[in-house]
């Protein structure tokens, strides 16, 4: 196919001229360079541009389209809702039909040992009420210096000020001041980066942990409020973990009194082919943090939920203190939460969990069968419907590309032949999430696109 996009008409110029964007550059963008897309449409796995071109997008916007474009049912729920009731807070405890009913549907799919669900808007600020809800448990224990946060290098919590300090991607710190004191970062379960080629699997294992450990004695088991980790980390390079990671971080935590938070913006809600990164990688949260398949980004919503345990501390904490002095105005819109009940409903209509972890396998072995030969291809990984393919100069010596430049060349080759798959910030790593409905005949389109966009950047 051919891609062609006005550039230099009034809605790009405007774009330009008033509308500061999101991760992007700013100088370049000012100047009509990296122009993106103007995207108008979309139906099933597919987004279309004001131009007309039409793409097949493996990484579902921000891995959060999860039901695919152009879904009625939930235009549909969120328009009926709009013209009922757009809106109504739910502070003092007022309520709302959609979100009342999406509560409970939230809770049935969660872990069993969770109770309650506090809605938000974004990932970010979901991670922040979960930090705060931390701090305001130990707190209602008698044990107020627990402050620090332990994440990961790697990790991607969000764009806030704790959310950004939690986020373990230098980018997102250099210039903005961040992290914030006590917030602490811990190696990445990337075994292709282990310290020592030599290192078994077990091995690095055993090394992650031990430098956890050393991590909590060093700053004192007794100062540190909760760990942060996405079940598989997304904008980290898509990391599925070592086997039996979980295990062994949730018995340090435990051994510590070191709450757990598992963000699964990402991995909620199917991703992984079952309903919650955290049941298939058996971790045993205090808190999850649900954003994107809570409604496949069809509106704006975000949910902490929270563990019994800490649930018994709060009910017993606001008999003596009061009311919980934390919320947004929007917290549990109405019409956000009209679009996760249709959204939710949508995922058992059609299955998509199980789509996810019959499709996801075989990516991997498309992957794997038109790529794995290739002498830049270091890993091929993922689980679920997450997948991803780490480039190197030379993976038998170890050896990088330097600069990371090879990730967004491959992608933008990938764009041009109408396939979008993302290069992820930190590395020369093509991701791939693509919307959980996502077919065979998808798959192999994408597998074909990648082959032909890594033979005219690499060679073959
Ligand atoms: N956590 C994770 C794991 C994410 O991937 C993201 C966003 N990509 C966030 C949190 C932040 O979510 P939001 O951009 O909606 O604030």
């Amino acid at each position: 196919m051919t891609v062609t996009t006005r550039i230099n008409d009034d809605l790009a110029a405007w774009d330009a001229e008033h509308f500061l964007h999101p991760t992007t550059h700013i100088a370049n963008h000012q100047k009509g360079i990296m122009a993106g897309r103007i995207v108008t449409g979309g139906e099933g796995s597919t987004v279309i541009d004001r131009d007309g071109n039409r793409f097949l997008d493996a990484f579902a916007a921000l891995y959060c389209v999860n039901v695919g474009y152009g879904r009625t049912e939930i235009a549909d729920a969120i328009a009926k809702q709009a013209r009922d009731l757009a809106f109504f807070h739910t502070f003092g405890g007022n309520s709302n039909e959609p979100a009342i009913r999406l509560a409970k549907m939230v809770m049935e799919r969660a872990p069993a040992h969770m109770s309650k669900v506090f809605f938000g808007l974004a990932g970010s600020d979901a991670n922040e009420t979960n930090v705060k809800l931390a701090w305001h448990y130990h707190i209602l224990r008698g044990e107020p210096q627990r402050r620090k946060v332990i994440s990961r290098w790697r990790g991607y919590h969000g764009s806030g000020i704790v959310s950004g300090s939690m986020t373990g991607l230098a980018g997102y710190h250099t210039r903005m001041g961040l992290p914030l004191p006590g917030f602490l970062h811990t190696d990445a379960p990337h075994y292709l980066r282990r310290p020592d080629a030599s290192m078994s699997e077990a091995q690095f294992l055993d090394w992650l942990i031990e430098r956890l450990e050393a991590m909590i004695q060093a700053e004192g088991p007794e100062t540190i409020a909760a760990f942060v980790g996405e079940p598989v980390m997304g904008t980290g390079g898509i990391l599925p973990p070592p086997e039996g990671y979980w295990a062994r971080v949730q018995e340090v935590l435990d051994r510590h009194g070191i709450l757990l938070i598992a963000d699964e913006v990402v991995t909620g809600f199917g991703r992984t082919g079952a309903m919650f990164g955290s049941d298939k990688f058996g971790l045993r949260p205090d808190f999850i943090t649900i954003a994107k398949g809570l409604t496949s980004a069809y509106a704006p919503l975000s949910g902490s939920i929270i563990s019994q345990r800490v649930m018994d501390v709060l009910v017993a904490g606001s008999e003596e203190h009061g009311v919980l002095a934390h919320g947004f105005t929007y917290s549990a819109h109405p019409v956000s939460a009209a679009a996760g009940v249709a959204t939710l409903d949508l995922v058992d209509r059609l299955g998509l969990v199980q789509n996810a972890a019959e499709v996801g396998p075989y990516l991997i072995e498309r992957l794997r069968a038109e790529l794995g030969q290739h002498a830049n291809v270091a890993e091929i990984r993922g689980v679920g419907l997450m997948a991803a393919i780490e480039f190197m100069e030379d993976p038998a010596a170890m050896r990088w590309f330097e600069p990371m430049t090879v990730g967004p060349k491959i992608s933008a080759a990938m764009l041009a032949r109408g396939v979008m798959a993302r290069a992820m910030p930190e590395g020369n790593i093509i991701g791939f999430a693509p919307p959980l409905c996502f077919t065979r005949a998808e798959v192999d389109q994408t597998v074909a696109v990648l082959k032909a966009a890594v033979t005219e950047v690499l060679g073959g």
